[in-house]
């Protein structure tokens, strides 16, 4: 069974054959035209997308080995996404499948961001927690099975991937601002400054309150000195990274408490930060849980997480027809 996958949710155009459950590629291009706008413009994307779409897939099928006629299934990202950008991989796959005469397989983007912890090993059991941190959500699920999930709890506001690019923004840096925000952290004090932990209700998360605490702590101290933030970057940016962490745990852990659960794992772009690896880390060792993180190429926007969510579809023979439309904020 060969089983092409499209992914083009946002700004990563990107696809992957996956092999009798065997991840053979992941062809991933990112598009740079948004950089200078500070963040993803959807109608570029769009346009990335149908540029990029064909040469991507071409190398996917290709590398793999295969001929399009090998091929026994399309899958594509239906949703969460942004609607243009989803239609540009939906469109394709449609069209492809039909020519093909192969069955369509629609997939979730957010259960594949967890679904991507069955590409290596190790795997974790059932049930296990994962906490979903990415630009556009942040997510406590609790996984039963393969296709079998519930949100347990989830941000009310903003996703800690944009609180972590919009105080890189505050702070003049290029977006995406995380992975900066992580490198200058790591020289940094985390205790330098304090910031609001914003404490929601049950498992949820708030993290607006963040950017507009850096927004007016950066407006007093620059005035009395222009050159704060060049002076002080690297503790700035360990004592916001600090906090964000400190949320992102003391709901895990209430949740992994009140659900009985010691797997534990974590997806989506977020998951690459150095400072959230090492606490989860310690946490391991304090509380006995098992932790789970997937190769950094997955953790990001990738078609082989949607190929691997394929996979398990395709294996309960869940297709999808071809009046199927993208669903920009589809539930888990
Ligand atoms: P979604 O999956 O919710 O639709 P998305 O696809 O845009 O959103 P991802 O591509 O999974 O999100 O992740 C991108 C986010 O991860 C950005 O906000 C980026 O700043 C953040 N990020 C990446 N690396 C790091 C890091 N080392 N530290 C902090 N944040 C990071
Ligand atoms: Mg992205
Ligand atoms: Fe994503």
């Amino acid at each position: 069974i060969n089983i092409l996958a499209i992914e083009s949710s946002c700004d990563e155009t990107s696809a992957s054959i996956i092999s009798d459950g065997k991840i053979l590629n992941n062809i991933v291009a990112t598009q740079s035209v948004h950089e200078k706008y500070g963040g993803v413009v959807p109608e570029l994307a769009s346009r990335a997308h149908q540029q990029h779409l064909i040469p991507v897939i071409h190398e996917a099928i290709s590398t793999a080995g295969i001929a399009r006629e090998d091929l026994s299934a399309v899958a594509f990202t239906r949703g969460p996404g942004l609607m243009g950008a989803l239609m540009v991989g939906v469109s394709f796959a449609k069209s492809f499948g039909y020519a093909l005469g192969i069955p369509l397989i629609d997939v979730n983007h957010m259960q594949a961001h967890i679904l991507a912890h069955f590409i290596d090993e190790p795997k974790p059991s059932f049930p296990f927690i994962c906490l979903t941190v990415s630009g556009g959500h942040t997510q406590l699920v609790l996984v039963k099975d393969y296709l079998e999930m519930e949100v347990i709890g989830e941000t009310l506001d903003d996703a800690v991937g944009e609180a972590f690019d919009k105080t890189a923004k505050l702070l003049g840096l290029p977006y995406p601002g995380g992975p900066l925000v992580d490198k200058y952290a790591k020289e940094g004090n985390p205790h330098a400054y304090q910031f609001p932990l914003s404490e929601m209700q049950g498992l949820n998360y708030s993290f607006s309150g963040i950017k507009t605490a850096v927004l007016y702590f950066l407006r007093d101290r620059l005035k009395e000195d222009a050159d704060f933030i060049a002076k002080n970057m690297a503790d700035i940016c360990a004592s916001v990274q600090f906090t964000l962490i400190k949320m992102l745990m003391q709901k895990l852990k209430r949740a992994a408490r009140e659900h009985k659960v010691k797997e534990i794992a974590i997806a989506g772009g977020v998951s690459a930060n150095s400072g959230l690896r090492a606490e989860l880390n310690n946490l391991a060792g304090e509380l006995g849980w098992k932790v789970y993180v997937p190769k950094f190429e997955y953790c990001t926007d990738n078609a082989a997480m949607i190929a691997m969510a394929a996979h398990y579809k395709y294996l309960k023979g869940e297709f999808c027809e071809l009046d199927v439309s993208p669903i920009a904020k589809m539930k888990l």
